[in-house]
């Protein structure tokens, strides 16, 4: 599997049983960062409450599709796209908690954009937080610039 990080070759360094499945420490071969992958054997329900209250059972496809859009002609393998997902699906079992609301879904996914691609970030984070206007968009963009800059001091 790829590094979620710099999305090059990772090994097991790790492997054991998680409820109903198979956790699996994994380091990358090459930046030496290390992540957690989960295989389902029989997964839970999860069932998502989104923003009006409403319930609806997790679908892995739909978020898929959602991170897939956002990430449409940019330099993103699928593979990449479809780690990014099971990473989030593996967070999101791990809480133990039968329902989630769609924010921290959402939240999670932008976490994980962030760090791959600006142009995939804004528009995904522009249809989650559903931005009132332009202007809000404007200052998310600023505001992620702004943090791109002071991680680059940093380093
Ligand atoms: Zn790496």
């Amino acid at each position: 599997m790829k590094c979620p990080y710099c999305g090059k070759k990772s090994r097991v360094v790790d492997t054991r049983s998680a409820g109903e499945g198979v956790r699996r420490r994994r380091e990358c071969q090459v930046c030496g960062r290390r992540f957690t992958t989960y295989e389902w054997i029989a997964p839970i329900r999860l069932v998502v409450v989104k923003t009006d209250g409403r319930r609806e059972e997790f679908d892995r496809n739909k978020l898929l599709a959602g991170v897939s859009k956002a990430c449409a002609k940019r330099p993103i393998s699928i593979e990449t796209i479809e780690d990014l997902v099971t990473g989030v699906e593996g967070k999101l079992y791990s809480r133990g908690e039968r329902e989630v609301e769609s924010r921290v879904i959402g939240e999670m996914v932008m976490e994980q954009l962030r760090q791959l691609d600006d142009v995939a970030y804004v528009r995904f984070a522009s249809v989650y937080r559903r931005f009132a206007d332009v202007e809000r968009l404007a200052q998310e963009i600023e505001k992620l610039l702004e943090r791109k800059r002071l991680e680059e001091k940093s380093k």
